[in-house]
């Protein structure tokens, strides 16, 4: 069957002369200003797909924009506007119009704090499903793309991986976690942190960046192909949670960690020599900034072990056709 990025490449991929960038990174940039670019991007969560039907809805209005915020700041852009496609079955009008206060709530709440405006949008009756649009800016040339890494860049990652996708797992019943681990590890899932000063900030230091939205390895391997270069990281160095570590080496902890989705942290790739400005930045901004590996020449991905032995995991992340 078919990929997700098979059909985007396929069918939709289309020269864009007049855009700055196109279709393949996190945002497509359009040149508005002589000082500015504009960054858009958007992504729809559908129900029963990227949430359970029971969702609480405000979580489900933050996480709606929260997800948008995260292609912004895998871009290092400043977001600024948003536009809100959704679709709302009768039943849940009918029911229970108080659904709607609390998503818009969750929805707003988010916006505020990063001051991003709602401009528009569509309300149709169907199946649950909100798209979001977001528009941000960014000084002209400065975007962080996901082509720029380098044979002997630091791979770096923020904050932990892989609570979103243990929460998942114990939500889907394949794996059972004790109440205080669940109540650690699901706001990760519902109501994830966006990193968009972050991502302003790697502007001057970072070569290369994307959130991770589909697991690590997956959006590693999408900095690698749009690169042309080749990674090692090491599965030790990978920072998550004392929640997931204590499920570790178990497999499907492992695979949290890897392939899990919906961490919405920053992978980014920097020269060595800004080591220690990393770090720095790590510490002004209070989050943890963590170097995982490097970017070498050729192609493809290993991920060593606490041994040093190449592990045998699958580049697989979340794709919506081969699930
Ligand atoms: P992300 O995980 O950052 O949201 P995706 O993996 O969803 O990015 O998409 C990869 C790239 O393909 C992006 O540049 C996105 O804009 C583009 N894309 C996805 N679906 C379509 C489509 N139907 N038509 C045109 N471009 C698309
Ligand atoms: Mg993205």
């Amino acid at each position: 069957m078919h990929s997700e990025f098979d059909i985007i490449r396929h069918y939709f991929s289309r020269p864009a002369p007049s855009a700055v960038l196109g279709i393949g990174d996190d945002a497509a940039l359009i040149a508005t200003t002589a000082e500015k670019e504009l960054a858009i991007s958007t992504d729809t969560l559908v129900s029963g797909q990227h949430f359970f039907a029971d969702t609480d809805p405000y979580k489900l209005g933050y996480k709606s924009l929260a997800v948008n915020l995260s292609d912004m700041a895998a871009m290092g852009a400043t977001p600024r506007w948003a536009t809100l496609a959704i679709t709302l079955p009768r039943s849940l009008l009918d029911e229970n119009e108080a659904w709607l206060a609390k998503f818009a709530d969750g929805f707003f709440d988010l916006a505020r704090v990063h001051q991003v405006e709602l401009i528009g949008g569509d309300t149709t009756c169907g199946p649950l499903n909100i798209c979001v649009q977001i528009m941000g800016e960014v000084e002209k040339g400065k975007a962080l793309r996901r082509s720029g890494a380098r044979p002997g860049d630091d791979i770096w990652v923020s904050g932990h991986i892989g609570d979103a996708a243990l929460a998942l797992a114990h939500a889907q019943h394949r794996m059972v976690l004790e109440p205080e681990e669940i109540a650690l590890c699901l706001p990760a899932l519902l109501t994830p942190t966006v990193r968009i000063e972050l991502g302003q900030r790697l502007i001057s230091l970072a070569q290369s960046a994307i959130d991770v939205s589909d697991g690590l390895m997956a959006d590693l391997g999408h900095i690698l192909e749009c690169s042309d270069v080749a990674a090692t990281i090491e599965l030790n160095e990978i920072a998550c949670s004392n929640t997931l570590k204590r499920y570790l080496p178990q497999p499907l902890a492992v695979n949290c960690l890897l392939a899990g989705g919906d961490d919405y942290e920053l992978c980014f790739t920097a020269p060595k020599t800004r080591r220690k400005k990393i770090e720095q930045l790590s510490f002004d901004l209070s989050i943890p900034l963590t170097h995982i590996g490097k970017i070498t020449a050729g192609s493809g991905l290993v991920v060593l072990d606490s041994q040093g032995r190449a592990l045998k995991q699958e580049a697989k992340g979340y794709d919506h056709f081969n699930v």
